[in-house]
């Protein structure tokens, strides 16, 4: 049956009343690329925007296996106990071309997509990783509207995604498996860069040993490592996320590490900053995709850049010759 049209009003009462059903219609209404849905959606996110800043925003990362959906689910139902509503969020670049996602399903965390407390959203399954990104920011202000005082983003820690999620997060998570410290020099550069708080994952059995090992390694090679802050010493925990073991403790080292940037301030000047550079990358991005679309430029592309490969031409000549262009028409 076609469900009841809404008004851009009800939605975001519905939302900021707590209603799943709301709350899940307004994501997709985000989601849509469709021209009018984007226009309602600008509006339903502007309509909500003062209820929203108020909770933990935490990016979760690590290769396929760490044990990232074991993690979230255990962390979910522990802060359900601690009385906190939990959002999960994924941003998966890899659903753009596989279009099927392997972040934030449901099935993968079952007990917690049953509870009350949490609310999943897997990864909006189109466009390019910025794309997707975007829709998530988007999303993470209206679950934050609805009360979900924890939002956890959860990201593949492969490629460029979780620079992406950095920039709309307050702490970013990294897990590791045991015996990932001997091998840094294999480890994503661009991901330790932007990490807060690491955690070993699977210190449980006959890995104990080899995870303590692991975390004395990376605690090292972090002292070393260019970070997002100077002033903070990456801690390095170990846990086991399907023993239960140390999860608590991460969650106190990634919430700590909120609050206090919370008391000193910095929290609210570092949000307003990534909500600055949100809007050049948005600015950039549509740019972009009326510069690739225009008629104009189309005419005249494949001959620069042509001559541009063949050494005929100047990049920075061709590169006016198409701005003007673009400009022009
Ligand atoms: P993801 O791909 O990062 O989401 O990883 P999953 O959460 O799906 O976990 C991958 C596999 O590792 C699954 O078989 C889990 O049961 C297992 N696993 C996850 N966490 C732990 C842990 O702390 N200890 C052990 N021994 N196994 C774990």
């Amino acid at each position: 049956p076609r469900r009841r049209k809404l008004s851009v009003e009800a939605m975001a009462e519905g939302v900021i009343g707590g209603d799943r059903a709301l709350l899940g219609r307004a994501i997709t209404l985000v989601e849509s690329n469709n021209a009018a849905h984007q226009q309602q959606a600008e509006s339903l996110v502007t309509k909500v925007l003062p209820r929203t800043g108020k909770s933990y925003r935490v990016g979760v990362t690590g290769v396929p296996g760490v044990g990232k959906s074991t993690f979230i689910e255990c962390l979910g139902m522990l802060l359900g106990e601690m009385g906190h509503r939990v959002a999960v969020l994924a941003v998966d670049p890899s659903s753009s071309v596989t279009g099927g996602s392997i972040l934030g399903d449901k099935t993968r965390m079952a007990q917690l997509a049953s509870a009350d407390h949490a609310f999943i959203r897997p990864s909006p399954s189109a466009g390019t990783l910025g794309g997707v990104a975007k829709k998530t920011r988007e999303t993470m202000l209206l679950v934050e509207a609805a009360g979900y005082d924890v939002v956890l983003v959860e990201t593949v820690g492969v490629g460029q995604s979780e620079t992406v999620v950095a920039e709309m997060t307050d702490c970013f998570l990294a897990l590791m498996l045991p015996g990932a410290g001997d091998e840094l020099q294999g480890i994503k550069r661009g991901l330790l860069e932007v990490t807060d708080v690491l955690a070993v994952n699977k210190a449980d059995g006959d890995r104990v040993t080899l995870a303590q090992r692991s975390a004395g390694d990376l605690r090292r090679a972090m002292h070393y490592m260019p970070r997002r802050d100077m002033d903070w010493e990456v801690p390095v925990r170990c846990c086991s996320a399907q023993t239960g073991e140390g999860v608590e403790k991460v969650w106190e080292t990634v919430a700590g590490r909120i609050d206090a940037l919370r008391s000193s301030g910095v929290l609210d000047a570092r949000r307003r900053k990534q909500a600055l550079r949100w809007m050049w990358a948005l600015i950039e991005d549509r740019l972009m995709s009326s510069l690739r679309g225009d008629a104009g430029v189309a005419e005249v592309l494949g001959r620069l850049e042509a001559e541009v490969e063949s050494g005929a031409m100047a990049p920075t000549a061709a590169a006016r010759a198409v701005l003007d262009r673009f400009m022009g028409s």
